[in-house]
């Protein structure tokens, strides 16, 4: 099917003309229908499947007409990345209607956002903290609101932003479009979806692109040999992006540093950065300046880079969901894409459990002249000499961490991800800084 089929508006056919899709994806030519047709759709389906598109595009349509300026669509997301991409999706494809978009999160200065508040948009991208916190300084007025969108809303779920989202709908006028977005149905989502949702139509992507555009290898290998088959596998992938996951962000940070000391265009995302740095690395990783991204779950959520070949889990994902979320990163968009996990003899029931999922067995590999039996004093882990004593506790955090409020203080509104329990490293003084051509998030974005 093509998308002339849905007789969008010449401007918005612009869009996507200009961002050069074709045809549109499954979940789009599902839901595109009904949401045009102003019902509620909760769509099951993961980030890497289209559904931007499938709600920014009808969204887009149903603004063109009407009041100009007032806050019309808004799209609640769980991290600033996400929010920051939804954002982008939609000044992208709605570049000649003249509708203008913001995108509101923590961990960046209040005062731009407030200013393109001020001036005036049509479209809201937020996380729900920032959100809370102009809408309590009556910086925006929901009640125009005319569709509502939750998405990842089992991520919202897990981050502990629940409350703060059902505020957010209250918010907003009863008579509102409401769409829900949800890669998994946990209990609590489906009873959020029972309130908020009126006679829905529900749009399923069954297990989506992995199954059948990506393929999966396991690389057994002792602990201490891992980030040494890492740097043997690299150099064997060829030109695409590679993502690394790693459990901690502690580790995450290491293995880029030392991908980096052997001269592999690495950088690392993950939860203590502060956000001109994050912002930084997935902008040089977007570009291809750095081939390789190591990364945390939480903090790679929703990345959005087409061209990544490789997912590479260092660590084994706890969960079969996890590791569909990460491998979900590759083969996007009907491109193929390889996932290979580095697996110690610990992690042979997850294996088992994803296998399950997937209804297949995953191939074990080995890589050709790897010296596996390599004691560990020759491995990376230990090459270097004995490190100086750290100030932080030995016991780092994980993430992510223990269940809690996540808006405990000023630093965790909206920013999408769980500070730890107990206190973080020292963490550079965040000044957020514009960025060309738009600042992060922080500005309206006339949709040129
Ligand atoms: P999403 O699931 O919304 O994060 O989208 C995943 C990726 O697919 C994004 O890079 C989109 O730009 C891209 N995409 C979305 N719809 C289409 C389409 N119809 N044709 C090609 N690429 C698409």
């Amino acid at each position: 099917m093509s998308f002339s089929e849905f007789n969008f508006s010449p401007r918005i056919a612009a869009g996507i003309d200009a961002l050069g899709y074709e045809q549109p994806t499954p979940i789009q030519e599902k839901a595109i229908p009904p949401v045009l047709a102003g019902r509620d759709v909760m769509g099951l389906a993961q980030t890497g499947t289209g559904k931007t598109a499938a709600f920014a595009l009808p969204i887009l349509q149903r603004l063109e007409r009407g009041p100009r300026r007032k806050p019309r669509a808004l799209i609640v997301a769980p991290t600033r990345e996400l929010a920051e991409q939804i954002h982008q999706s939609f000044v992208a494809l709605g570049a000649k209607t003249g509708l203008r978009s913001v995108a509101i999160y923590g961990g960046v200065g209040v005062t731009p956002q407030t200013d393109a508040l001020r001036r005036g948009v049509e479209i809201v991208v937020a996380c729900p903290g920032r959100l809370l916190d102009h809408v309590g300084q009556g910086n925006v007025d929901l009640s125009g609101i005319e569709v509502l969108v939750l998405d990842e809303a089992d991520r919202m779920f897990d981050m502990g932003f629940l409350p703060d989202v059902r505020r957010i709908v209250r918010a907003t006028p009863a008579d509102r479009q409401t769409l829900l977005f949800s890669a998994t149905m946990p209990d609590d989502i489906k009873k959020l979806a029972g309130e908020v949702l009126k006679n829905p139509l529900t749009v399923q992507i069954g297990q989506p692109a992995p199954a059948e555009t990506v393929s999966h290898a396991l690389y057994p290998v002792a602990q201490h040999l891992k980030t040494t088959l890492l740097k043997a596998l690299l150099p064997t992938l060829g030109e695409g992006s590679v993502l690394v996951f790693t459990k901690t962000k502690h580790r995450a940070k290491r293995v880029a540093e030392q991908l980096a000391k052997d001269g592999f265009r690495a950088t690392s995302l993950q939860g203590n950065l502060s956000q001109n740095k994050r912002q930084a690395a997935l902008d040089g990783f977007r570009a291809g300046d750095h081939q390789i991204m190591v990364a945390t779950d939480i903090a790679a959520r929703g990345i959005d880079v087409l061209r990544i070949s490789h997912v590479i889990n260092y660590d084994m994902p706890d969960t079969p969901e996890a590791y569909t979320h990460r491998i979900g990163r590759t083969g996007r968009a009907e491109r193929t894409g390889e996932a290979y996990t580095m697996v110690t003899s610990e992690d042979e029931a997850d294996v088992r459990a994803v296998e399950r999922v997937l209804g297949q067995r995953i191939e074990r590999r080995t890589l050709p002249g790897f010296d596996y039996a390599m004691p560990k004093a020759n491995a990376d882990e230990f090459a270097r000499g004995p490190r100086p004593p750290r100030p932080q506790p030995k016991q780092r955090p994980m993430e992510p961490v223990a269940q809690g409020a996540p808006r405990g203080g000023a630093q965790s509104h909206g920013q999408g991800e769980r500070r730890p329990a107990s206190p973080p490293p020292p963490r550079p003084r965040t000044q957020p800084q514009g960025r060309a051509p738009q600042p992060a998030g922080s500005t309206a974005s006339r949709a040129r």
